[in-house]
């Protein structure tokens, strides 16, 4: 067990194990000051070599593709987060359908519901849900949901439209168990965000010890949710560290264990090379 230090050092994976960070806005980073360049520099020298950044409206969208395309080992994904859902119409979804031609983008989303913030009403977010859910299989994308205390409603939705042939992933999953293990029938994937390493999350810490290894990611959400020793300063890709090392601890794995299979799951599917 570690000992609670103030710095604890980044968690050291072994030569040749890397991993992937499913979801950050490197716009927000950057907006809030941070260098991307370096940013992304300090995720690599870390062995975090892929970063999936995310667009939650058009002119981010746009953003996170120009960071795709400005720098290797970074993919986007496109779409209209629920909080924007009152955006979605017929003139976004074909924007966002031109940008997704891009081979840089690899995900739609991130898209959803939200009953938390409530910044649009729930008819308004699941029509703009389920509109983009049918536009990413048109597509052939898998989809990044977000799904903040709406997890009946979005698994009902999914099994409605779905089976999704390119799948997705439910992110910053925030769920107990066995609602994980639902949407993993559903052919999701579980992303676990930084929260798993505060102390208070038992719930989400259950569910990792629950779901099979072969359908977790790791993500970061950043600059949000850094986990601990960072927890409440602003995050980044490279903490994805202590996120996988939680996850090892939580499972009886060594980190490189960790790594191997969420690296795995990611390349899988969202079909990059890492
Ligand atoms: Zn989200
Ligand atoms: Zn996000």
């Amino acid at each position: 067990m570690s000992k609670k230090k103030k710095h604890s050092p980044l968690p050291v994976l072994a030569e040749g194990s890397i991993l992937v960070d499913t979801h950050c806005h490197l716009d927000m980073l950057a907006d809030g000051g941070r260098d991307a360049g370096q940013v992304i520099d300090r995720a690599f020298a870390a062995g975090v070599r892929s970063i999936i950044t995310i667009g939650i409206d058009i002119q981010t969208s746009r953003r996170a593709l120009e960071f795709a395309k400005k720098n290797s080992g970074v993919f986007a994904a496109v779409g209209v987060h629920p909080h924007h859902a009152g955006e979605v119409n017929g003139k976004t979804l074909a924007e966002l359908k031109e940008m997704a031609r891009d081979e840089r983008v690899v995900a739609y989303g991130e898209i959803g519901i939200d009953t938390v913030k409530d910044h649009a009403p729930l008819v308004v977010q699941e029509k703009a849900f389920i509109s983009q859910l049918l536009l990413a299989r048109e597509l052939g994308l898998p989809v990044v949901v977000h799904n903040r205390e709406a997890h009946a409603e979005i698994h009902g939705l999914l099994k409605q439209h779905g089976p999704l042939p390119a799948g997705g992933v439910i992110h910053c999953f925030s769920g107990d168990g066995e609602m994980a293990l639902k949407f993993v029938e559903l052919g999701f994937y579980i992303s676990i965000p930084g929260v798993v390493t505060f102390n208070k999350a038992e719930m989400l810490q259950e569910a990792v010890r629950a779901v099979p290894l072969s359908a977790l990611l790791i993500e970061t959400d950043a600059p949000f949710l850094a986990p601990v020793p960072f927890r409440g300063k602003t995050n980044e890709p490279a903490y994805s560290l202590y996120t996988a090392q939680k996850i090892a601890e939580l499972k009886g794995l060594s980190l490189d264990e960790v790594a191997r299979a969420t690296t795995a799951n990611a390349a899988k599917l969202f079909g990059i090379s890492v």
